[in-house]
């Protein structure tokens, strides 16, 4: 199996059978405001009932000391041996599916129920002190970033990997990855197999329930509800390309594969997961290397100098400017111009925005108006 996120041949379970197309997402952390919008929006709609009391399929996080379920990052990278990379950015450690016991498909393990008691843990607490009026002394030492996490609907899903009833697939037309609860008899091999901890087990249905990618929407072209009703714009979901002929005219493509400016989470997992996070600028990169992976810097870069890129800013500017799924864009002089799957043109968005002044005095209606521009 090759991974093109660790640049090497992998272990796993089953022979590949890629999707014709793959979901995939884009986060920018540096705009999340941590409002949690998109988890109430994911959790009215798909997770209101018995049982599902603590299953967030979207939850956001503050880091580095938030996590939910508790330490379902930590636990595992304190596992997984030699998680280097080496130079030319290939992964010379373990993945999850390389480092098991005998008789184990995965290497994985079980939050416990009280795990998932506490969802905003570490919630806006930074790393060290903030010394008195550091504040208004420009860039200081102290830091802390949102991180939203859903399914990643991995290319080689460990979820899926797991399940002895084979109850978990990939599905063809979009490479969401879905459970059949008529075929899951809940052994929670997937909530311990999951590296990300995107598999959730209903005490009351018996069962385990995972994130849809919202299929129903996408199947009518509409990108999904934690997408579409995010208050800070920091995402966009689209299909990726494969990864050897990246489109220029794919936002997605664009931003994740030809300017490599977001990065999978914890990519020495293994999964190859297709969310793909900016990751924040102002954070330490030797933390944010073991999060994104060796790219980190290069990444942070091109971030910074995006008003010089055209077109990668137009990609940008489309967030959360249409409810549908953008296919293809084009970076017009003064419009960034995104376009559905037959061509047709969905959004128009401005790089700079009109400024109207209105006058003082309004003579039509007979009124003054204050602070007006
Ligand atoms: S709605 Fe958007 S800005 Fe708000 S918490 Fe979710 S991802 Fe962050
Ligand atoms: S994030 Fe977890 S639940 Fe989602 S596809 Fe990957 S392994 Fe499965
Ligand atoms: S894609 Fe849909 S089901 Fe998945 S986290 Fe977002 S809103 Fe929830």
């Amino acid at each position: 199996m090759n991974n093109s996120q660790l640049k090497r041949k992998m272990e796993y379970p089953y022979e590949e059978a890629k999707p014709r197309r793959q979901i995939a997402y884009v986060f920018d952390t540096n705009k999340c405001i941590a409002c949690q919008t998109c988890t109430v929006a994911c959790k009215t709609t798909w997770t209101a009932g018995r049982g599902e009391e603590t299953i967030f399929f979207n939850n956001v996080e503050t880091k580095p000391y938030g996590g939910y379920p508790l330490r379902w990052d930590v636990n595992l990278l304190r596992e997984l041996k030699n998680q280097r990379w080496s130079a030319d950015g290939s992964y010379e450690g373990s993945t999850i599916f390389e480092q098991t016991a005998p008789g184990e498909r995965v290497r994985g393990w079980r939050p416990a129920e009280r795990d998932y008691a506490y969802p905003n843990i570490g919630e806006d607490e930074v790393v060290g002190m903030l010394e008195k009026g550091a504040f208004f002394n420009g860039m200081h030492g102290s830091w802390m970033f949102y991180l939203a996490r859903i399914c990643n609907h991995c290319s080689y899903p460990a979820c899926l990997a797991a399940c002895p009833r084979k109850a978990i697939y990939k599905r063809e037309e979009d490479g969401i990855v879905l459970i059949d609860q008529s075929r899951c008899r809940g052994y929670k091999e997937c909530v311990k197999a999951c590296p990300y901890k995107k598999t959730f087990y209903n005490m009351v249905t018996r069962v385990s329930e995972k994130c849809i990618g919202c299929y129903p929407l996408i199947e009518k072209g509409e990108q999904p509800r934690c997408v579409t009703t995010c208050i800070g714009k920091i995402r966009m979901q689209g299909f990726m390309e494969d990864a050897k002929e990246p489109r220029k005219d794919n936002p997605i493509d664009m931003i994740v594969r030809i300017r490599k400016v977001a990065l999978p989470l914890y990519p020495q997992y293994g999964t190859q997961p297709n969310v793909y996070y900016v990751p924040p600028i102002h954070v330490p990169s030797d933390f944010l290397m073991q999060m994104f992976g060796p790219s980190v810097k290069e990444a942070v870069a091109t971030y910074r100098n995006i008003y010089d890129d055209r077109e990668l800013l137009a990609a940008f500017l489309l967030f959360g400017n249409t409810t549908k799924i953008i296919h293809s864009y084009r970076a017009e002089d003064h419009f960034a111009v995104g376009y559905n799957e037959l061509g047709d043109e969905i959004v128009r968005i401005p790089y700079t925005e009109p400024v109207h002044v209105r006058a003082y005095y309004d003579e039509k209606i007979g009124t003054y108006r204050h602070n007006t521009p």
